[in-house]
C-alpha cells in the first residue's frame, strides 16, 4: 500500500492518530494505516545509544523504535540534566522521521533509577523479598518511576519476576525468592511503576517490563546425563506443570492483575521432560511460551522486548534468528549494535513472505499502543519538574526503612544484638565501608565496582552515627581486648549476571580475608557480630559457632544506615529468608518443599527483636 503523509495537505486537521481525543486502538490503527514495511520495521528495534552517538542521524533514517542504555550506558555528564539532555537529543531525532513517532528509551532501574550517580539506591530485590512488605515494594518502584522519567527514559527493565532456585546463580539477588507466591507478593512493584491501573502518561510512571520471561532463576547447574549446564543464560529442565506452577506463575499476576506494559523473554532455553528431555529450546525462539501461552492464554496485550543480542543464540544464520523469533511471537528486539543488519534482514524476510505482515503489523501495534499510552505523541519530551526530588532526603528514608526491614537475624545468642551506644565497638571487614560493595551489581555501571561510586551511607558510618566509641579496620588488623564488641562486615563485591562474585572463584564461600577476618575478631573479642553484604546466602556453617550474632544485610543499597537502626534496635529486626540457606554449597539446589530438606536456615527464618 502507498504510505500517507500525517497531514494530508496544508491546512488538512491532523491526522487521527494525532487526536489524543480519540481511543488509543484507534490511533494505533490509522498509524499503522500509514506506515511503509520500513517504517514498521523501525518501531520494532531498539539499538544502545553508544552505537548512535558517532551518528544519530541513524535515529531518523532507520525509523528506530527505541533506544536503551544498556549496561550502565550513561552519558557524558552523569546528571539528571545530562540524562534529559541526552535523551531529548534522541528524541527531537525520532520526531524528524516522516510520521514523527516518538522513541522509547530504556533502562535497567532495577534497584532504583540506579545508572544515574545521585539517585536513590534501593537494595536489590532479594532484600525487598526478606521485608515481606509489598506496600514498600510499591513505594520502591514508585520512587524509581519518578527518579528515573524525570531524567527522560519513560520505560524501566524492572522487575525481574524470577523466581530463583539456586543461589550459585549469578542473578539471585535480582529475584523476589525461591517461592512464586512470594515473587507474587512482590509483585506490587508493576503497580508502583506504571500507576494504579496502568496510568502511563503522568510525568511519575513508566512503563514496566517483567523479566526474563521465564524460567531464568530455575536452570540446570553443573553436569546432567545429557551435558554440562552454566546456570546463567542455562536450560530449565522441567515439565509443563511444574513450570507453570514455579516459573510461569508470576506472569500470570504481572498482565492478568498489574497489566504490565512489556515481557522480556529470557536468555535461557526449557527443555519439556514429558516430550524426552535433549530438545532445548531459547525462549526467544519459544512459539508455544510466547505466543500460544503468553499472549494467547493469559492474555498478554503488552509488547515481547528481546533480550541483549538473545536471538543471536538461536541455531541458523542471522536471516532464521530473526525470522524464527518475530514468528515465534517477539515484538521489538533489542539489536544494540546491530540495528540496521536487524532492520535489512527482517524486511527481506517481510518481502520473500517468510514473515506474514500480519505479524509485523501485531508487533507494531502493540509497540504504538505503549506509545500512546504513556502520551508519548503529545509530551515526548523529558518533564524535569520532579527532578529536584531525585535523591532526596524523603526518598533515600524510603530506602532506609527497606533496608532495615530486610535486615535477617540470623543468629543472635546471649543477646549479641542489639548493639548500644555505650559499647566500645571494633569494626571490621571491607563492606564495612564499602558504597559500591553495598550497592552490588547493576549501579552506575552494569558490574557494579567497589569504592565511593554513588553518595550515600556506609553502614560503616550509620554505625558511627549511633555511638561514639568505633574503631574501624578494613583487614580486621589488631582487633583489642578492650572492645565490649566486633562487628565484622563480610561478604561478596559487585557483579552481574553470569555466576557471580569473580575474585571468590563464583562460590558461595566466604574469602579466604573474610574467613580469616572473622576468626580474628571473634577470637579477640567476647562478643562478635557479623554481618553479611552479598547477593546470595555465602556457606558459614563451620564459623557459625564462632559467632554471637550472624545478619544477612544482602546488598541495601545507598542508605547504609538503615542496617545500624536495626543493629541499635531503633526498629525491630523482622526481615525473613526469601531463600534457603544451605549447610554447604553441594545443597544446591535447596528449596522448601525438597524432600530430606536439611539447610543451615529454613526458607522464612529470621529472628525477631524487639524495639
Ligand atoms: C540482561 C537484562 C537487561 C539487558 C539490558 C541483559 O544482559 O539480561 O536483564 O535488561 O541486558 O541491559
Amino acid at each position: 500500500h502507498a504510505a500517507q503523509p500525517a497531514h494530508a495537505a496544508p491546512g488538512a486537521h491532523a491526522a487521527p492518530y494525532l487526536n489524543p481525543g480519540l481511543p488509543v486502538a484507534k490511533r494505533v490503527a490509522d498509524l499503522l494505516g500509514r506506515m511503509t514495511p520500513q517504517e514498521k520495521i523501525g518501531q520494532m528495534t531498539q539499538a544502545e545509544r553508544g552505537a548512535v552517538d558517532a551518528d544519530p542521524g541513524q535515529i531518523t533514517s532507520l525509523n528506530l523504535g527505541s533506544l536503551l542504555s544498556g549496561g550502565g550506558s550513561t552519558p557524558a555528564r552523569n546528571t539528571p540534566s545530562g540524562w534529559a539532555d541526552m535523551v531529548d537529543g534522541y528524541q527531537a531525532r525520532a520526531l524528524a522521521t516522516r510520521l514523527k513517532i516518538p522513541l522509547l528509551y530504556g533502562v535497567d532501574s532495577v534497584h532504583g533509577h540506579n545508572n544515574l550517580v545521585g539517585a536513590t539506591v534501593f537494595p536489590h530485590n532479594l532484600a525487598m523479598g526478606a521485608t515481606r512488605d509489598p506496600g514498600l515494594v510499591k513505594r520502591e518502584e514508585q520512587i524509581t518511576a519518578e527518579e528515573t522519567k524525570a531524567t527522560g527514559p519513560q520505560w524501566v527493565f524492572a522487575p525481574c519476576v524470577c523466581v530463583t532456585r539456586d543461589a550459585r546463580w549469578g542473578r539471585t539477588y535480582e529475584s523476589f525468592g525461591e517461592d512464586p507466591g512470594l515473587v507474587i507478593k512482590m509483585e506490587t512493584g508493576i503497580e508502583g511503576f506504571q500507576g494504579r491501573g496502568k496510568d502511563l502518561s503522568g510525568p511519575r510512571h513508566v512503563l514496566a517490563t517483567a523479566k526474563h520471561f521465564a524460567g531464568d532463576g530455575d536452570t540446570a547447574f553443573g553436569s546432567s546425563t545429557s551435558g554440562t549446564y552454566t546456570i546463567d543464560q542455562g536450560v530449565t529442565i522441567t515439565d509443563r506443570g511444574t513450570f507453570g506452577r514455579i516459573d510461569l506463575a508470576p506472569y500470570v499476576t504481572a498482565v492478568r492483575k498489574y497489566g504490565v506494559g512489556s515481557i522480556m523473554p529470557s536468555f535461557s532455553s526449557v527443555d519439556w521432560k514429558e516430550d524426552g528431555v535433549g530438545n532445548p529450546l531459547k525462549m526467544s525462539a519459544h512459539r508455544e511460551l510466547l505466543t500460544d501461552v503468553l499472549k494467547k492464554k493469559i492474555g498478554f496485550d503488552g509488547f515481547l522486548i528481546s533480550d541483549w543480542e538473545a536471538i543471536h543464540q538461536i541455531p541458523g544464520d542471522y536471516a532464521t534468528q530473526v525470522r524464527t523469533s518475530v514468528n515465534a511471537g517477539m515484538d521489538m528486539f533489542m539489536e544494540p549494535y546491530s540495528a540496521p543488519q536487524f532492520e535489512r534482514t527482517l524486511l527481506a524476510e517481510v518481502q520473500a513472505g517468510r514473515v506474514p505482515m500480519s505479524r509485523v503489523d501485531d508487533a507494531v501495534g502493540r509497540i504504538l499502543k505503549a506509545k500512546f499510552e504513556l502520551g508519548l505523541f503529545e509530551h515526548p519530551y523529558t518533564d524535569r519538574s520532579n527532578a529536584r526530588t531525585i535523591g532526596s532526603a524523603s526518598h533515600r528514608a524510603v530506602a532506609r526503612e527497606a533496608v532495615a526491614k530486610s535486615q535477617v537475624l540470623l543468629k543472635n545468642s546471649g543477646h549479641a544484638l542489639p548493639l548500644s551506644k555505650s559499647q566500645r565497638i571494633y569494626v571490621a571487614g571491607a563492606n564495612a565501608d564499602d558504597i559500591g560493595n553495598q550497592a552490588g551489581g547493576w549501579t552506575v555501571t552494569w558490574q557494579g565496582s567497589s569504592g565511593a561510586t554513588i553518595p550515600g551511607t556506609t553502614i560503616l558510618k550509620g554505625i558511627r552515627q549511633n555511638a561514639p566509641h568505633v574503631t574501624y579496620s578494613a583487614d580486621a588488623s589488631a582487633p583489642t581486648e578492650g572492645s565490649d564488641v566486633g562487628v565484622v562486615v563480610v561478604g561478596e563485591k559487585p557483579y552481574a549476571e553470569g555466576v557471580g562474585d569473580v575474585g571468590n572463584g563464583h562460590t558461595l564461600d566466604l574469602s579466604a580475608a573474610d574467613r580469616a577476618a572473622i576468626g580474628k575478631v571473634c577470637g579477640a573479642i567476647k562478643t562478635c557480630v557479623v554481618l553479611d553484604v552479598a547477593g546470595r546466602p555465602q556457606i558459614v556453617t563451620d564459623l557459625l559457632p564462632k559467632m554471637d550474632a550472624l545478619v544477612m544485610s544482602w546488598l541495601p543499597g545507598s542508605e547504609g544506615a538503615g542496617v545500624s537502626d536495626v543493629l541499635f534496635g531503633k526498629r525491630p529486626f523482622t526481615g525473613k529468608l526469601p531463600v534457603t540457606w544451605p549447610r554447604s554449597e553441594a545443597q544446591e539446589p535447596i528449596n522448601i518443599g525438597d524432600r530430606n530438606y536439611d539447610p543451615l536456615f529454613p526458607y522464612g527464618h529470621g529472628l525477631k527483636t524487639r524495639r
